[in-house]
């Protein structure tokens, strides 16, 4: 038995040396820190053939050279989101302050599924910031998670309870329920509406008229869907739709779903963040405080690094009643470590989770409010440069007028749409592959596209010219 004590501490998982360790750690901060402020000149770069080799686990002796693998196998192989001239998708850049952020969630370690620890008081703080940013009453509730995908379960399930009160226990049994969103709705809604049963067969998409839901075929969904028997429940709206980054309008879904009695959720998930933004970008938003729950993103237009995302629900009471639930072990108690309610884990998914919340409030506390609004409003100007750029160029033309940090494109608009498809997706690919520029591409009336969605608060001026020469070039080759 001593012998077995006397080895565990040999070999234990502390280091033996904490100043060899305090070394090393220290090694590792300057080159996280090389690597943030050298983003500019680090763009994405395909792995090479035998990285997945060179990742096996044991395949080195322990703490040999952890660092040296981190420098040529980690650093390296990003996926170019932290450059300034990354467009693609909808990926946030990480913030300086993560890095002091994720240092003192490692250290401090704690779980925020609940108790009475310094790490739910910040998540509380961070909750409360961004319910008031989004307008809602003191009487919402919210919970950070992995992202909007997460949050979209989460909120659904809140309406489903609403509709369903004894679901939880007894199943949906018969029930059929019935969703509504306008086309262009992201795929985490079918998703969440697929895991919790629903099912998207019961997802009706209703078209746009006028760039708004047309009210009448709503009206119209709703009212044969009930005289089928469905049980409608749900509306969901965009704030900032993945493809091309439109707004609906929040104040006409919020009077629908008053009219017919059905929840709001809005998807936020970048362009929530518009709120905080100079005019014209601050009111595209509006209504959005008349939901009943909002998904948003951190990770994305906030800026902070993977992953941190948070739902929003107007009514707590409808949030409890959703994921309220905690067996005998996990009773709270009035004093000591139990105490503190109410606990996280009574208003989401998981029990055991990290603290996000310190990544949002390390970057409130460092860099202010203030330098938010302005990043995200830059942003927004940039894409109306990209807009005004590609206009002035030859054969160039945009897909959609931009309505926020989304601009659309061909490189060449006088080639038959099946060749502008190839040339766009080409450019797309070539420009990624010797890192001048990260676009994506998006479908849109049948043509493919270029995309640039600009949550970057690295991007400048300089950078949309330069890729756009770029672009200009490869099309003219
Ligand atoms: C990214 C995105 C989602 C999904 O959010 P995750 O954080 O990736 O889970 C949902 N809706 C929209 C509009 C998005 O851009």
């Amino acid at each position: 038995m001593g012998s077995v004590v006397a080895m565990s501490t040999e070999t234990g998982l502390d280091p033996q040396d904490w100043t060899a360790f305090r070394t090393q750690a220290h090694d590792m901060l300057d080159m996280a820190i090389d690597q943030m402020a050298g983003a500019a000149d680090r763009p994405w770069q395909a792995a090479p053939h035998d990285l997945q080799e060179r990742f096996a686990i044991g395949s080195t002796a322990p703490n040999t050279n952890l660092l040296e693998r981190i420098q040529s196998d980690v650093l390296p192989y990003h996926s170019g989101n932290i450059h300034p001239r990354f467009w693609g998708w909808v990926q946030g850049t990480g913030l300086a302050s993560d890095l002091i952020a994720v240092m003192a969630a490692a250290a401090t370690n704690e779980n925020m599924g609940g108790r009475d620890h310094g790490g739910i008081y910040m998540e509380r703080a961070v909750i409360d910031w961004t319910r008031q940013k989004m307008g809602f009453p003191e009487t919402a509730s919210g919970v950070c998670v992995t992202g909007t995908s997460q949050a979209t379960v989460i909120a659904f399930q809140a309406a489903r309870q609403r509709v369903l009160s004894s679901v939880r226990h007894a199943g949906q049994g018969d029930a059929r329920l019935t969703a509504y969103a306008p086309v262009g709705v992201h795929n985490a809604t079918l998703k969440a509406l697929q895991l919790l049963g629903i099912g998207t067969d019961n997802l009706r998409l209703v078209p746009l008229s006028d760039g708004k839901l047309d009210a009448d075929v709503l009206r119209d969904l709703v009212a044969n869907d009930r005289a089928d028997g469905a049980l409608p429940f749900l509306l969901v709206g965009n704030a900032g739709s993945v493809d091309l980054g439109l707004f609906d309008d929040l104040n006409q879904m919020a009077d629908l779903a008053a009219q017919e009695n059905l929840w709001l959720h809005v998807d936020g998930a970048f362009g929530a963040w518009t709120r905080l933004a100079e005019a014209p970008w601050r009111g595209l938003t509006d209504g959005i405080e008349r939901a009943d729950s909002i998904a948003l993103d951190f990770h994305k237009w906030m800026y902070v690094g993977y992953d941190c995302g948070m739902v929003l629900i107007r009514n707590e009471d409808e949030h409890r009643a959703a994921f309220a639930a905690r067996p005998v072990y996990l009773e709270g108690t009035t004093r000591g470590i139990a105490g503190n309610e109410p606990w996280f884990c009574d208003y989401g998914i998981d029990l055991s989770r990290g603290n996000r919340a310190i990544k949002v409030w390390c970057a409130l506390e460092m860099f202010g409010e203030a330098a938010f609004a302005s990043a995200i409003t830059d942003n927004c100007r940039r894409a109306a440069q990209m807009a005004a750029d590609i206009r002035e160029r030859p054969r160039m033309a945009l897909g959609r007028p931009v309505v926020s940090n989304v601009c659309t494109f061909t490189a060449n608009a006088d080639l038959p749409p099946q060749a502008q498809s190839e040339l766009n997706s080409n450019i797309a690919l070539t420009l990624q592959e010797n890192g001048t520029a990260v676009f994506s591409t998006t479908r849109v009336d049948g043509i493919t596209l270029l995309r640039a969605a600009i949550v970057n608060h690295r991007t400048r001026p300089h950078d949309i010219t330069f890729a756009l020469n770029a672009v200009q070039a490869l099309a003219e080759a």
